[in-house]
């Protein structure tokens, strides 16, 4: 059973390859699928951007495909970053300069002041581009006054678990997946994976 996964990011197949491995799911990603082009991510949601992904490789392809978009919501900033995460700040700054923006701007504010979550949009579209399924995972913590921890990737450095006492980036990969935004939105839609590549 082979799933295309919706992204070139070798982190993101490999953390989903984790998890769908053991369900006899074959994953593959952009790359080795030869797909050549990005779709523009336009959507104001994540899950509108998971949706024009899901559709358009799947159309692309003619394969099963995967499409998450996620990323981080920040209450102090109303919301932000949120579909702009991976950019925030500008895309020509390194990622250890966006935490430290963020860092900046929620200077002066303590424990649940800082509260924000990471949230993830999951879209299947079958091997026509119809969107089969639809879910949401979402990681409930605080940004943290510091940035700590050399794992993961992405704002893991920052993003402060409370009842764990650690960041992201200072948990192992099991139980980040175990509590993740993106491995609840995946245990959500795997039931739907696995019948819709069984059909
Ligand atoms: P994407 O839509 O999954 O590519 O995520 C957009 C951006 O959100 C990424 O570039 C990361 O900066 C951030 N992000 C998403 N998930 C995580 C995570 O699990 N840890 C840290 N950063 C993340």
């Amino acid at each position: 059973m082979k799933l295309l996964i919706a992204t070139h990011n070798k982190g993101k197949i490999k953390e989903l390859n984790a998890l769908l491995a053991a369900e006899g799911i074959d994953v593959i990603g952009l790359d080795e699928a030869g797909v050549t082009f990005d779709v523009e991510e336009t959507g104001t949601t994540f899950e509108a951007n998971a949706r024009l992904k899901a559709v358009q490789y799947a159309q692309a392809t003619g394969l099963t495909t995967l499409a998450d978009d996620s990323g981080l919501q920040i209450d102090a900033l109303n919301g932000e970053p949120g579909v702009y995460t991976a950019r925030y700040g500008g895309a020509e700054l390194t990622q250890t300069e966006r935490m430290a923006l963020v860092l900046d701007k929620l200077d002066g504010l303590e424990g649940a002041q800082r509260s924000a979550r990471f949230r993830c949009a999951i879209v299947l579209a079958n091997g026509e581009g119809e969107v089969v399924s639809v879910k949401e995972g979402v990681c409930e913590g605080e940004i943290a006054q510091t940035i700590a921890g050399a794992g993961g990737f992405g704002y893991d450095p920052i993003f402060y678990l409370p009842e764990h006492g650690i960041t992201f980036a200072q948990m192992d990969k099991l139980p980040k997946n175990q509590i993740s935004h993106r491995g609840q939105a995946v245990r959500a839609i795997l039931p739907e994976i696995i019948s819709s590549l069984r059909q």
